[in-house]
């Protein structure tokens, strides 16, 4: 007989529907009455963690453990590695345990959710976008080479780019439709708002330690450099990405924006949701060696939400346009951060990586738009309106979540964002 799950003495962590049960902690920043901290979700609560080490709840932790939790950005806290995250979860757990003999001293440190402000959780130096799914990168090669969808280093290189890390932005924050070159017909270019704004359904992975100029990250270590996870969506605006993009990639038409959900995960928060990582196909290349590893995927359920502004009108529910699975991806994270630091490339706490959008095999499991037009038929809202591409008033949720029987379920929060002309 398995023992029952732990509970909180936060009332709101117990409840099945919350994404924020005592196994999730997820660290955020927020913002209240012109004061920045780092906070742990517990429920629809915020375990307020300067005010933990001001009372002196953390002093069996090493100092800098409780000076990384007193600062206004994680970029401390992440670079302090696996060890000392697992300490502080740890007495976090113990703190909010519903065994914790002194729960009631320490509801004062809770701040309700509803009353905050959501920040972006670290200083983010450099932010590099994969492409590790191969349902993604399959479908996107039949738009453009229908016989040869998928082009030969697939198998071998994780491709990426780098991205755009001033324009990150949490959720919630409006999205305005950007301007940019477009070739719409065989006459010259021109000029103006994109007429194909797309969303990228992704993960993001913070870096914790990091790594040294010229010192590559090995793959059996690679995991000790992921803080957290978080929902992201890569807006993409794909007429500007279809212009442009040739010879060098993404440009414009990707750094306007792109949202990140304020709760980031721990990776240890998911260590029960660990399983192997899908096998390679028959006739797949294995991975070169450097990036050859027993490392295991993460069985994380992703969902993407519409809401048109007349369904908000109506009072009509999001549209649940698909659903996937990070478990699906062709590279794995750790195979990403070996990659990326192989040429002695250094990444630093903080920085982000992102998984590229993350589609499955199956009619459905498609992670953003563009892909959907493989399908003739375009996306019907109960609203009554048809969509190719987004409009002005549109909302895109994301969501995640993980579960397991005998566990609570672990999910990530919104990562929304709502499009303006
Ligand atoms: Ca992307």
């Amino acid at each position: 007989m398995t023992a029952a799950p732990r509970t909180s003495w936060v009332d709101s962590a117990n409840d099945p529907t919350s994404d924020f049960p005592l196994q999730n902690l997820p660290y955020g920043v927020f913002r209240r009455d012109g004061t920045t901290r780092i906070g742990v979700a517990i429920g629809d609560q915020i375990l307020e963690l300067h005010a933990c080490a001001h009372r002196g709840l953390l002093a069996g932790l090493p100092g800098e453990i409780a000076a990384a939790c007193s600062a206004v950005r994680m970029n401390p806290l992440m670079s302090l590695g696996p060890a000392s995250w697992s300490a502080l979860r740890r007495e976090l757990t113990s703190l909010l345990d519903a065994d914790q003999p002194n729960a009631q001293a320490y509801e004062t440190l809770l701040i309700p959710m509803r009353d905050v402000e959501m920040q972006l959780p670290a200083a983010i130096g450099d932010y590099t976008d994969f492409y590790a799914s191969i349902h993604h990168a399959t479908r996107v090669g039949k738009l453009l080479r229908p016989d040869n969808p998928l082009l030969p280093n697939y198998k071998y290189v994780p491709i990426g780019y780098h991205g755009r890390a001033s324009s990150i932005v949490v959720s919630g924050a409006e999205i305005t439709r950007p301007s940019g070159q477009t070739k719409p017909t065989a006459a010259d270019p021109i000029f103006g708002p994109t007429r194909a704004l797309d969303y990228e359904l992704e993960v993001g992975l913070f870096i914790g330690p990091g790594n040294s100029l010229g010192h590559p990250i090995p793959i059996a270590s690679a995991e000790e450099h992921i803080f957290g996870l978080c929902l992201l969506n890569d807006w993409s605006a794909r007429d500007l990405q279809s212009w442009e993009s040739q010879p060098l990639g993404p440009f414009l038409a990707k750094s306007f924006a792109t949202t990140i959900s304020p709760w980031i995960v721990p990776l240890e928060a998911l260590a029960p949701y660990r399983v192997a990582a899908p096998m390679r196909p028959e006739g797949d290349p294995a991975p070169l060696p450097y990036l050859t590893a027993t490392s295991q995927a993460i069985d994380l359920t992703l969902e993407v939400y519409l809401q048109s502004r007349s369904m908000r009108d109506a009072g009509a529910p999001a549209m649940r346009l698909s659903t996937s699975n990070l478990r699906d991806l062709y590279w794995t994270p750790a195979q990403l951060i070996t990659h990326h630091t192989s040429n002695g490339c250094n990444l630093r706490p903080g920085d982000l990586l992102a998984t590229g959008t993350i589609s499955g095999p199956a009619e459905g499991s498609e992670g953003c738009l563009l892909e959907k037009k493989l399908n003739p038929e375009p996306i019907r809202l109960p609203s009554g309106e048809q969509r190719v591409f987004l409009e002005d008033g549109d909302q895109v949720a994301l969501r995640a979540f993980a579960r397991r029987p005998g566990l609570p379920q672990i999910g990530f929060g919104e990562c929304t964002g709502f499009v303006v002309g």
